[in-house]
C-alpha cells in the first residue's frame, strides 16, 4: 500500500458571506510500506478532517490524494477500499456481532462461505469468538469496540482509518485497547492511520507521528525523534508529561562554549560539543534572545553546590507512587503563584522523596538534554536540522517520505 497526500487542504465556507475557514492547509504525507501513522494535536487542529478526506467522506478543496499511484480525489468512498472506525462505534443495536460484521459484506454480494471465513479469522484475531451471537447491549464498551474493529477487518481494506476510537472508554480499558490495537496492527498487513489528541497514545502506538496545530503539520517523525528533537516549542511542549520547562534566556558564544543566562541571572555554561549543532547566526559572539527547554526528567536534584548547580526554592511535591514531581522556582524567597511564574521548574524524580515547601535545593540540568528555540513567533529550534537547512515547518524530516512532497506548496 502506497499513500500519498500532496498539499491537501480543506477550506470550509464560513458563517459570514465569503468567509473561509481553513481547516487543513498543505498537508503532505507519503508512506510506502506498512506503518502505524498517528495524527495528533489539540482539538480542532484538522485531524478528523484530514482522515475524512482520505476516506472520501469529505471533498478535498485543494491538493491531491493518491493510493497505490491512483489519484483518488474524485473516487467515491465505497470504491476506495478503506475501513474506518469511529469513537462511537455505531454498531447496529438490533444485530448480533456476527450480523454486524457480515452486514457490509452481504451488501457487497460476497458469498456466505467467504463471509464466514473472514469473520472466523477476525474473531480469532480479536479474541471475541464468544461474542458472535450477542447484541451490542449485552457487551461492554471494550467488547463493542472490538466488534467494530472486527467489522473493519472483515472488509480486508488496504488502509484502516481510526478516529479517536478509544476516547469513550475508561482509562484502564483505554490502556488495554491501546495494546490490543497495536497487536492487531502487527498481525495484519495493512497500514493504519489513527487520530488522537492524546500524546501518550501517539507515542506508544505510532511508528510515524504527524503533529498538527491549527490545520498545519508541525512535524512528522518517529516517536523517539519527536521526543529528542522537536522542531519547535509547540511540539516540544505537546509531547511528554509533565510538559517541558521553558525559559526566556539570552545566549552568547564564549570561546568553545555557550553561555546561557536563565531566570534570576543563573548562568549555565555548556560546551558547544555537548549541544546539537546551533545555527551560525547565534554563534557570532553577540548576545541573542532564545527560549530554553528542558524536560522535567532531565533535571537532577543534587546534594551540594558546584559550578553547574542552581539554587532554587521548592513549592510543592507530588508523589505519584513510582515517581515524584517536585515543583520549584528560580526565584528565591518570593511568594509566587507557580502557574504564573516564568521561572517555575518541574522536576521528575524516580525516587520517592519529600521536599517541604520553601526549601532551598540545588539542581542541575542535563546539559546534553537542553533544547533551544527562537524567541519569535515561530519558536523554531535553533539547532541545525539534519540537512543543515533552515527548517520549514511543513517539511517532513523522514527519509521514508519521497522527494516530491517536500516541494514548497503550489500556491
Ligand atoms: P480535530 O479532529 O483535530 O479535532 P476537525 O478536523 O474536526 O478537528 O476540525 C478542524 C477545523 O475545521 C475546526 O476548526 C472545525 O471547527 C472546522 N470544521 C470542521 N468541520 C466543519 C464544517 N463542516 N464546517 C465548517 N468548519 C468545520
Ligand atoms: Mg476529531
Amino acid at each position: 500500500m502506497e499513500l500519498k497526500l500532496i498539499n491537501v487542504s480543506k477550506i470550509y465556507k464560513g458563517k459570514k458571506k465569503n468567509e473561509e475557514v481553513v481547516a487543513v492547509k498543505d498537508f503532505n504525507l507519503s508512506i510506502n510500506k506498512k506503518e502505524f501513522v498517528v495524527f495528533v494535536g489539540p482539538s480542532g487542529c484538522g485531524k478528523s478532517t484530514t482522515l475524512r478526506m482520505i476516506a472520501g467522506l469529505e471533498d478535498i478543496s485543494k491538493g491531491e490524494l493518491y493510493m497505490d499511484g491512483e489519484l483518488m480525489n474524485k473516487v467515491e468512498p465505497k470504491f476506495r477500499n478503506v475501513a474506518m472506525v469511529f469513537q462511537n462505534y455505531a454498531l447496529y443495536p438490533h444485530m448480533t456481532a456476527y450480523q454486524n460484521m457480515a452486514f457490509g459484506l452481504k451488501n457487497m454480494h460476497i458469498a456466505k462461505d467467504e463471509i464466514d471465513k473472514r469473520i472466523n479469522q477476525a474473531v480469532k484475531i480479536l479474541d471475541i469468538e464468544h461474542l458472535l451471537h450477542r447484541k451490542p447491549k449485552a457487551m461492554s464498551g471494550g467488547e463493542r469496540q472490538r466488534v467494530a474493529l472486527g467489522r473493519a477487518i472483515v472488509r480486508t481494506p488496504r488502509l484502516f482509518l481510526l478516529d479517536e476510537p478509544l476516547s469513550n472508554l475508561d482509562a484502564k480499558l483505554r490502556a488495554q485497547m491501546r495494546v490490543e490495537i497495536t497487536k492487531l496492527y502487527e498481525k495484519l498487513d495493512t497500514p493504519f492511520i489513527y487520530v488522537t489528541h492524546d500524546q501518550v497514545e501517539a507515542m506508544t502506538m505510532g511508528t510515524i507521528i504527524v503533529v498538527m496545530r491549527k490545520g498545519i503539520i508541525q512535524q512528522i517523525d518517529r516517536p523517539e525523534a519527536l521526543y529528542d528533537f522537536p522542531k519547535n516549542r509547540f511540539v516540544a511542549g505537546f509531547i511528554g508529561t509533565p510538559q517541558m520547562n521553558f525559559y526566556e534566556v539570552t545566549i552568547k558564544k564564549i570561546r568553545q562554549s555557550l553561555q546561557i543566562v536563565l531566570p534570576e541571572n543563573n548562568v549555565l555554561l555548556v560546551a558547544l560539543k555537548d549541544l546539537k549543532k546551533i545555527k551560525d547566526k547565534y554563534l557570532d559572539g553577540q548576545e541573542h534572545k532564545a527560549i530554553l527547554g528542558i524536560r522535567p526528567e532531565h533535571i537532577q536534584i543534587v546534594e551540594s553546590a558546584d559550578k553547574d548547580t542552581f539554587q532554587v526554592e521548592t513549592s510543592i511535591c507530588e508523589n505519584l507512587g513510582s515517581e515524584t514531581l517536585v515543583y520549584a522556582d528560580f526565584a528565591l524567597g518570593k511568594d509566587l503563584n507557580i502557574r504564573e511564574s516564568t521561572s517555575s521548574i518541574v522536576i521528575k524524580r524516580y525516587e520517592r522523596d519529600v521536599f517541604l515547601a520553601k526549601q532551598k535545593i540545588f539542581i542541575k540540568f542535563g546539559k546534553k538534554k537542553i533544547h533551544l528555540f527562537s524567541n519569535d513567533e515561530k519558536e523554531e529550534t535553533i539547532y541545525k536540522t539534519e540537512d543543515g537547512e533552515t527548517s520549514n515547518n511543513n517539511k517532513p524530516s523522514l527519509n521514508v517520505l519521497s522527494e516530491e512532497v517536500i516541494e514548497e506548496s503550489s500556491k
